[in-house]
C-alpha cells in the first residue's frame, strides 16, 4: 500500500505491539509517516516484530523504537509515555493491550484472579494510558491528539461464549474511552473506542485452538462469512489516529464485518453472492 503520509509528524505510543493489532497498526502507522514507540510485555516477542516492522519498511527503521511495558504496572505506563518526551511528546495513544484468560468463564466459574489479571490489564492499564497520555499532552501543550482505545464487540452485544470477566472488562473501557471525550474534548483531545470482531491474532488462535467445528460456529455470525484479520483493524486506528477524523470524538468503531447489526442463520445472509 502507498503511503500518504497520513501521519506524518505525529509521534506514536503503541502497546500490545508485538502481535496482533498492535504490530499491524505498528507497520500501517511507520509507513504514513510516524514516529512509533512499540509496547509490549514480552520482549522477545517485541524484538522480532520491530526487526518485521525494519524488515517491511527499511526507511523507517529511524523512527521506531521498542520499549518493554507491563500496563497494569503505572511505572511502566509513565515511563512508556515519558520516553517519547525526547521525541517532542505524544500525538497519538493506541492503548491495545489486553488478554483473554482461557480460565475465564460465566459467573460461577471464573476464578476471582483471573478476574482480577483481566481487569487489572484490560482496564486499568488503559485508564494509566489514558492518564499519562494527557499529563504528556498537557506538559508539552499539545492542542489536537488522538487516544484510541481497544474494546471489543463483546461490550456492543451479549457474547454467549462465555468470558464473564473479559466482557466485563471491554465494557468498561467502553464507558471509561466515552466520559474522556467529553472531559478532554475542549482540550483538544479526542477519545475513541476500536471494537474489533473476532479476528485471526495469535489471542483468537489460542482461545480456538485446534477445534475446527467451534471456529464453524463463531464465522456462522458474520454476515461476510470470515473473521476479520488484523491489517482491517489497524486501517480504522490509522483513521482515528489522523486528523481526517478530527470531528469524530466518543465513538466506538465497530469493525466487525456487520456482525453487530446481524441476524445471520447458518444458510448465510439473505441475498445470494450473484453467480
Ligand atoms: P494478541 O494476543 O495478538 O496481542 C495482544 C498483545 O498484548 C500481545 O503481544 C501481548 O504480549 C500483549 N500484552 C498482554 N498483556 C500485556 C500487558 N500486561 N502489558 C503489555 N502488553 C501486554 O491479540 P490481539 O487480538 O491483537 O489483541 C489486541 C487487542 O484487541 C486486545 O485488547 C484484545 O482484547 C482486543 N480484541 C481482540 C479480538 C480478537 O479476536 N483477536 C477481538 C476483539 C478485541
Amino acid at each position: 500500500m502507498p503511503s500518504n503520509g497520513r501521519l506524518a509528524g505525529k509521534n506514536a505510543v503503541i502497546t500490545g505491539a508485538a502481535g496482533g493489532i498492535g504490530l499491524e497498526t505498528s507497520i500501517l502507522f511507520a509507513k504514513e509517516g510516524a514516529s512509533v514507540l512499540m509496547a509490549d510485555i514480552s520482549e522477545p516477542a517485541l524484538e522480532k516484530a520491530l526487526a518485521k516492522v525494519k524488515q517491511l519498511i527499511p526507511d523507517a527503521a529511524g523512527q521506531i523504537a521498542t520499549q518493554k511495558c507491563d500496563v497494569s504496572k503505572e511505572a511502566d505506563v509513565q515511563a512508556l509515555v515519558e520516553a517519547v518526551d525526547a521525541w517532542g511528546g505524544l500525538d497519538v495513544m493506541f492503548n491495545n493491550a489486553g488478554i483473554m484468560h482461557a480460565q475465564d468463564d460465566d459467573a460461577v466459574n471464573t476464578p476471582e484472579a483471573i478476574w482480577d489479571l483481566t481487569q487489572n490489564i484490560n482496564v486499568k492499564g488503559v485508564w494509566f494510558g489514558c492518564k499519562h497520555a494527557v499529563l504528556s499532552l498537557r506538559k508539552h501543550k499539545k492542542k489536537n491528539a488522538s487516544i484510541i482505545n481497544t474494546a471489543s464487540v463483546v461490550a456492543l452485544v451479549g457474547a454467549a461464549t462465555p468470558q464473564l470477566a473479559y466482557t466485563a472488562s471491554k465494557g468498561a473501557v467502553l464507558a471509561l474511552t466515552r466520559e474522556l471525550a467529553m472531559v478532554h474534548a475542549r482540550e483538544g483531545f479526542r477519545f475513541n473506542n476500536l471494537c474489533p470482531a473476532p479476528l485471526n491474532t495469535p489471542l483468537l488462535q489460542d482461545w480456538l485452538g485446534d477445534d475446527q467445528p467451534k471456529r464453524q460456529r463463531r464465522e456462522v455470525h458474520f454476515p461476510m462469512g470470515r473473521f476479520g484479520e488484523a491489517v482491517e483493524q489497524a486501517q480504522a486506528v490509522l483513521f482515528l489516529a489522523s486528523d481526517e477524523s478530527s470531528f469524530v470524538n466518543g465513538h466506538d468503531f465497530a469493525v466487525d464485518g456487520g456482525m453487530t447489526k446481524a441476524y445471520v442463520t447458518p444458510e448465510g445472509p439473505a441475498a445470494p453472492a450473484p453467480q
